[in-house]
């Protein structure tokens, strides 16, 4: 007899049907999440992929783009980095395995970059059946309770569910943490709360991440007056801007000199009390070794003024001469 749901069958026939392909499915694919293998076949590629390229509230509110942060994908290591809202759906959406990873990163306490981490590590732990993988982020977001104790770790050590992160590390800043064949180094982050931003190596291809940081600390303005960097101004703006001034000197040495970046923009030239702003990354970029930089954590702005984003990228492009795009969400570039 064909199987078919409704209200038809007989109610023997349905309940034995019910327990049956409960028993097969389980048996079949529920064994695998023990296995201590991958969900998907392990990927030896070099790329990063965005699970999101939106930031700030509105656009996690609204989800014109998405706010999952990102996977980096080297030989025998796996990153992902702020799993914010639609972590884990924007990950099953573009095939990238959670449970491959060998490490997540959360930089700092903001909804955009936190939200998901529990779910994300629950995936690299191998819905927490496995004691594997390292969690990483600042003393704050582990004291605070924004990943739970169960997955920073400190979870039952019997029955299926006893599994967790081999290692939870606080962030120091400048204390780099070795990673097998990657070393990330943490670098403090100006933006407010704990934060921090880093550089990787892996055999000498570094991958900087900025996270969200101010970065324009005073500017010269067209009128030739020197302004500051601050939330009086209107929505903290770098208004007529001739010049910046003074600007975070740590971070332009710091991240001027990777390989390739990963920078937190949010607005080209708003809210420069809290975030790097495009006129910002164009400073730092500008006489960098910088070989291509990805711009993400955009507002909302970007996304429902249609082209706005790639205006920007554009804008930082010409001026710095650095090869800077908005990526393409769900896309793997290659490193
Ligand atoms: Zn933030």
């Amino acid at each position: 007899m064909t199987e078919q749901p409704g209200e038809a069958q007989d109610l023997e026939v349905l309940d034995e049907r019910l327990r049956r392909i409960a028993a097969e499915t389980l048996q079949r694919e529920g064994l695998q999440w023990f296995s201590g293998e991958p969900r998907l076949p392990r990927d030896p590629d070099r790329w990063i992929c965005f699970l999101g390229t939106g930031g700030s509230p509105r656009c996690m509110l609204t989800q014109v783009a998405h706010t999952g942060g990102f996977m980096i994908n080297l030989p025998n290591f796996a990153l992902h980095v702020d799993p914010g809202p639609g972590a884990i759906l924007q990950a099953n959406r573009h095939k990238l395995d959670p449970t491959s990873l060998d490490a997540v990163f959360v930089s700092h306490a903001h909804t955009d970059h936190y939200t998901e981490a529990n779910t994300i590590i629950e995936g690299m732990c191998r819905m927490m059946s496995q004691r594997r993988g390292c969690v990483l982020a600042p003393g704050e977001i582990l004291d605070g309770n924004y990943i739970s104790p169960f997955h920073q770790g400190h979870g039952t050590t019997t029955g299926p569910y006893r599994g967790g992160p081999a290692t939870t590390l606080a962030l120091r800043d400048n204390q780099p943490v070795a990673l097998g064949e990657v070393t990330l180094t943490p670098h403090q982050a100006y933006h407010g709360g704990e934060n921090y931003g880093f550089v990787l190596d892996y055999h000498g291809l570094t991958i900087g991440y900025t996270s969200d940081t101010n970065y324009v600390k005073s500017y010269r303005n067209t009128s030739g007056q020197i302004q500051e960097a601050s939330s009086a101004n209107r929505f903290g703006e770098l208004a007529d801007l001739a010049e910046i001034v003074d600007y975070r000197h740590d971070l332009k040495e710091i991240y001027s000199q990777v390989d390739i970046l990963v920078a937190n923009v949010t607005f080209h030239n708003m809210w420069s009390h809290r975030h790097l702003t495009g006129y910002g990354l164009t400073h730092l970029l500008t006489g960098s070794r910088v070989k291509q930089c990805f711009i993400t954590h955009l507002d909302s702005t970007y996304f429902t003024n249609p082209g706005l984003a790639a205006d920007l990228a554009a804008y930082i492009t010409r001026k710095s001469g650095v090869k800077s795009q908005v990526p393409v969400e769900g896309t793997r570039y290659e490193l």
